[in-house]
C-alpha cells in the first residue's frame, strides 16, 4: 500500500483505518446538496457604546478542512462598562471550541456542542472575573452548521427564528428577573434578594432586581460584584431547519424593548439580510427613539442551488403550518427526521435551560466516552488524580466522570448557593 494515494481501495475500508480526512471528504460529498447558503447583515446604533457583536463565517470544525466549515454569530450587550462584552467577543468562541473533544465526526460534534457551549460560557465568566473588573454582559451565541442551528444565551439579548410560512418563534429565553418566574425562584433559593429599587419616601421603582448588585438580569457573564447566583450557565437550544430554510434575527434589548419578536420579523420580511438588519433597527428607533444601544444581526439560511433566494418571503399562511415545532425523541429514526425537514417542519434536536452544572455537563454517553479523568470539564485545566472532583454530588459515585478542577468545583458550589455569601471564588 505504500505510496498509494487515497483511492477507492482505501476509502472502502470504512470501519477500520480510514483517516479522518477521508471520512470528512465522504461526509462532504454526501452533504454537498444539503449545505445551505448563509447570508447575513448587521446594523447598530450606539448610545452607551456597550453593545458588541461577533461574525465568523469561516470557522472550521477540523482545522484546514474547508468542508468542515461552520458560522458563528453573537450579540453581546455589556453593562457597567464594556470590558466583559469585549472579552467575551474575543474569547468565548475559543473557550467553546476547546471544550469539544478532537476527532469527532460531524454528528458527534453537533451532539457535543450544547455541552461545550455550557463549559465555554462558564470558563469565559471565570477567566474574565480573574481580571478583577466589575462589568458584565449578555451573550447570545449562534452556531450554524449546515441546516443545524445551535443557540446558547445568557441575559436578555434574544434570537428568534422566522421560518417559511411566517411563523416566528424564540430560540432563547429572556433571563430577566421581572419576567422569568423560574429564575426568580432559583435566585431567591440560592440566597439572593429580589426587589425593586427604593427611592426616598419608600416608594419602589423600576424592574425587579437582584441584591446585592441591583442587576435586573438573572444570568450574565462577568458581574463579579453581584451575587454568585447570577450565573453564566446558558440556555441552549438546537434545531434543524427544513430545506425551505429560515431567517434568524439576533438582537440586543434595544430592539426587544421596542418590538415584539413578531413585529421585528414582520418589519423586514422579504428584504435581503443586509437591508433587513437596518430595517429592524430603524423600526425600533421609530417606535421608541434611541434609548439604549441597539444591535441587530439578520441571517438567512436558504437552499444553495436556488437561483432566487427567498428569505422568508411572505406567503399566504396556511393555518395548519402552526404545528411547526415538532419535538423529536432521541432515538427516533433518521428517516423520519428527513421527512419532517422536507415538509417544512423545524425539528427540535436539543433544549435545556437548567442553571445546575451537574445537569448540564453530566450524564451524557458521548461525554462519558470522551471525557478525560485528568482534564477539568469546564476549563480543560490538567488536574491531578488527588485533586479531581466528580461534578456529581458526593452521594453519587465520587469517581464518576465528568470531573472538575478545585477552582471550577468551588465556582459550581458558589453558583448553587452552597457558599456563605461574601466569599468570592475567582
Ligand atoms: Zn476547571
Amino acid at each position: 500500500m505504500a505510496g498509494r494515494g487515497v483511492g477507492d481501495g482505501e476509502r472502502r475500508c470504512h470501519h477500520g483505518t480510514a483517516s479522518l480526512a477521508s471520512l470528512i471528504d465522504e461526509e462532504a460529498k454526501m452533504e454537498k446538496m444539503e449545505r445551505p447558503r448563509v447570508r447575513y447583515g448587521c446594523a447598530a446604533q450606539s448610545k452607551k457604546g456597550e453593545d458588541y457583536f461577533l461574525i465568523r463565517t469561516n470557522c472550521q470544525r477540523v482545522p484546514g478542512s474547508p468542508s468542515s466549515s461552520f458560522s458563528v454569530f453573537a450579540v453581546l450587550d455589556g453593562h457597567n462598562g464594556n470590558a466583559a462584552a469585549i472579552y467575551t467577543r474575543d474569547n468565548l468562541l475559543n473557550h467553546v471550541m476547546s471544550a469539544i473533544p478532537e476527532g469527532l465526526d460531524r454528528e458527534e460534534w453537533l451532539q457535543a456542542l450544547p455541552r461545550a457551549l455550557v463549559a465555554g460560557f462558564v470558563k469565559t465568566d471565570k477567566e474574565f472575573q480573574r481580571k478583577g473588573q466589575t462589568s458584565g454582559t449578555t451573550a447570545t451565541f449562534v452556531v450554524i452548521d449546515g441546516w443545524t442551528v445551535t443557540v446558547a444565551s445568557v441575559g436578555d439579548s434574544r434570537c428568534i427564528l422566522d421560518a417559511q410560512g411566517g411563523l416566528v418563534s424564540a430560540l432563547t429565553v429572556d433571563h430577566r428577573l421581572e419576567e422569568n418566574d423560574e429564575e426568580r425562584k432559583r435566585v431567591t433559593a440560592s440566597g439572593g434578594e429580589v426587589g425593586r429599587l427604593s427611592i426616598a419616601g419608600g416608594s419602589e421603582i423600576g424592574p425587579l432586581r437582584c441584591w446585592p448588585g441591583g442587576l435586573c438580569l438573572s444570568r450574565s457573564i462577568g458581574d463579579m460584584d453581584v451575587g454568585e447566583f447570577i450565573v453564566p450557565v446558558p440556555y441552549v437550544k438546537q434545531v434543524k431547519l427544513p430545506n425551505a430554510g429560515g431567517r434568524l434575527i439576533i438582537a440586543s434589548d434595544g430592539i426587544w424593548d421596542a418590538l415584539t419578536s413578531e413585529m421585528a420579523a414582520n418589519s423586514c420580511r422579504g428584504l435581503p439580510a443586509e437591508l433587513a438588519a437596518r430595517q429592524v433597527v430603524q423600526e425600533a428607533l421609530r417606535m421608541r427613539g434611541l434609548k439604549d444601544d441597539t444591535t441587530c444581526i439578520v441571517i438567512d439560511v436558504t437552499q444553495a442551488d436556488r437561483s432566487e433566494p427567498s428569505p422568508a418571503m411572505p406567503k399566504k399562511t396556511n393555518k395548519l403550518k402552526s404545528l411547526i415545532f415538532r419535538k423529536m425523541s432521541k432515538d427516533s429514526p433518521k428517516k423520519l427526521t428527513k421527512k419532517l425537514s422536507a415538509v417544512g417542519i423545524v425539528e427540535e434536536l436539543f433544549e435545556e435551560g437548567s442553571a445546575m452544572l451537574a445537569e448540564r455537563l453530566g450524564k451524557d454517553l458521548l461525554a462519558a466516552k470522551t471525557s478525560n479523568m485528568f482534564t477539568c470539564a469546564v476549563c480543560q485545566a490538567d488536574i491531578t488524580p488527588r485533586e479531581n472532583v466528580s461534578i456529581f454530588s458526593t452521594k453519587s459515585l465520587p469517581w464518576e466522570a465528568p470531573f472538575l478542577c478545585t477552582d471550577c468545583c468551588n465556582k459550581k458550589d458558589a453558583m448553587e448557593g452552597k457558599r456563605p455569601s461574601g466569599v468570592k471564588v475567582l
